[in-house]
């Protein structure tokens, strides 16, 4: 541990907290999807009929076709409980060739599918809005290979991110990627969002990382692009059409993606700051001091950490500050990685920029503080209605928005929180509240859009666009992006049975 810091405190290691159930309670059942986005309307799609479940269940057997409605319900409700469908179908493949003859079979008779992986998608992506069959991957999970000097893991796409890194760190390697969600999301639906997380400043993002894809069409093609390669420049670069495209163009079935070397040392420092010019001063400075070593440089006003830790009744380390950083450096010599920490920390509390932290590099302790960050998004959900937002602004622009919404939504929310990944430009935004309001949401949206474009932003850094912000896509793409998109769309997936009503709005 280093001791450049006024106070150095012990955390208390607590369990890792993955509030990701996604069984739910009456109570907790939100409004149809349908009625509460009251614009969107039925497609011409057919409706499931019994001898469709009898062909399903000749596929797949009994076990692995749920219609019952109380098991059919959580699969119908996304992980912020904004969204519900009224789906009658789950339908969970094993292998490449079972999606492919459903696919083929439900694009003869019109019916529309809903793709899902871990069901956290924060878009409305994951779930039906009205009877789309649900196409669960979660059997899908068997890793294929693994070749550990390339750093090349081949899996099913149902694989857990957590389970994966926990596969490959015990070769020496990690996962490209981190977040919050890892102990539900799947490497299908990371890929499909093109997720970002606590590392993609370090690790880069996964159009960089993904080596290859097996993805099955509308019409129940396998299209193999499931090379290992890192240089592949034969023609168009088919795998990048699919990440980041939610289900709308194919079901991922298997991928390939780089695992880069487990950090031989890791270190967390976890400090307050006065405001958030020095936040981006810090972040400035860290990007010279530690160069190479730095991994994630992620920010939390007050009020994301304070109601977190008061909601989930997790210690925050250190006292109050207007503004939290977490700064966590990856190297490969202790020695080395310490000194250049040490430096910056001492020079940056002389300087004023932090005011008072901890620095941590035991594992439990280091868990102990990205729990409270992790948690900040769930912890707006327990008994609560959250409106979240995931967009990229430039970063001297990055905080504005979160005291203009406190002034624009005074007291008629319990409270408005900003944090994310600076690196990246990243602002998360939770507005928490009792329940679902319509003032409140007419305050926010089309609000929070007409800010962003304001400023060239994006509606959308990482979460996608999924159901939710399919109307407000232009804000971000112009209408040539989009026409080329609905031709994409269109030579894809003619019928546009895959997730419908998400990404592209109505024409
Ligand atoms: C607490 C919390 C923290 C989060 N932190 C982050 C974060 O830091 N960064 C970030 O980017 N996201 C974050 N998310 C959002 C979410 O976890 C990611 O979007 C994640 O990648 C979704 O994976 P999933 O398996 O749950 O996909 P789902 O939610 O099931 O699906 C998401 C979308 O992908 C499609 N899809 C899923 N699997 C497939 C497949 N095999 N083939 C085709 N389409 C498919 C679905 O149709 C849907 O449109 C967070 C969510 C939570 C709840």
């Amino acid at each position: 541990m280093l001791s450049v810091f006024k106070k150095i405190c012990l955390i208390s290691a607590k369990p890792k907290t993955h509030t990701f159930e996604i069984i739910r309670s009456a109570s907790q059942i939100p409004q149809l999807s349908s009625e509460k986005y009251g614009n969107v309307k039925r497609k011409d799609f057919s409706a499931v009929q019994a001898n469709d479940v009898k062909f399903f269940r000749s596929c797949l057997g009994e076990d692995r076709v749920l219609t019952d409605e109380n098991e059919v319900l959580p699969f119908n409700i996304d992980w912020a409980k904004n969204c519900r469908g009224q789906s009658k179908v789950v339908l969970k493949p094993k292998s490449t060739q079972e999606v492919s003859k459903i696919l083929s079979y439900c694009n003869e008779r019109r019916l529309a599918v809903c793709p899902q992986g871990g069901n956290t998608g924060v878009a409305g992506g994951s779930v039906p809005v009205f009877d789309e069959i649900i196409l669960n991957m979660t059997l899908m999970n068997k890793v294929i290979s693994f070749d550990d000097i390339s750093g090349a893991l081949v899996c099913e796409t149902g694989c857990i991110l957590e389970n994966l890194d926990t596969y490959v760190r015990q070769h020496g390697l990690i996962m490209p990627l981190d977040l919050g969600a890892k102990g539900s999301c799947h490497i299908g639906g990371n890929i499909s969002t093109n997720a970002g997380g606590l590392r993609l400043l370090r690790y880069g993002n996964l159009h960089g990382s993904v080596l290859g894809i097996e993805a099955v069409k509308a019409d129940g093609t396998v299209i193999d692009c499931l090379k290992t390669l890192k240089k592949d420049n034969t023609g168009y670069h088919l795998k990048h059409l699919f990440i980041g495209s939610e289900g709308t163009l194919g079901v991922i079935t298997k991928v390939a993606i780089h695992c880069p070397a487990k950090p031989k040392s890791v270190t967390l420092c976890y400090f307050g700051v006065q405001n958030f010019e020095n936040v981006l001063q810090l972040y400035k400075s860290a990007k010279l001091s530690l160069g190479e070593i730095m991994s994630a440089f992620e920010m939390a006003d007050f009020e994301s950490i304070n109601s977190t830790s008061k909601i989930l009744n997790l210690p925050n380390p250190i006292p109050d500050f207007p503004f939290y950083v977490i700064l966590e450096t990856h190297g490969s010599d202790e020695n080395h990685d310490k000194d250049k920490v040490n430096r910056f920390l001492t020079n940056e509390m002389k300087n004023g920029l932090i005011l008072d932290g901890t620095v941590v590099s035991e594992p439990s302790k280091m868990q102990a503080i990205w729990n409270i960050r992790e948690n900040i998004a769930p912890a707006g959900n327990i008994d609560t209605y959250l409106f979240t937002y995931d967009v990229s602004l430039p970063i001297n622009h990055y905080y504005e928005i979160i005291p203009k919404l406190r002034k624009r939504l005074g007291d008629k929310v319990n409270f408005v929180c900003g944090f994310g990944h600076i690196g990246d430009g990243n602002l998360h935004i939770n507005v928490v509240l009792p329940e679902y309001n319509e003032e409140v949401a007419a305050l926010l949206e089309p609000y929070v859009y007409e800010q962003v474009a304001a400023l060239q932003g994006s509606i959308s850094a990482e979460h996608g666009i999924g159901f939710r912000k399919s109307h407000y896509i232009h804000y971000s793409k112009d209408e040539s992006a989009l026409r080329l998109m609905r031709d994409l769309k269109t030579l894809m997936d003619p019928n546009g049975i895959l997730n419908p009503y998400k990404v592209l709005p109505d024409e």
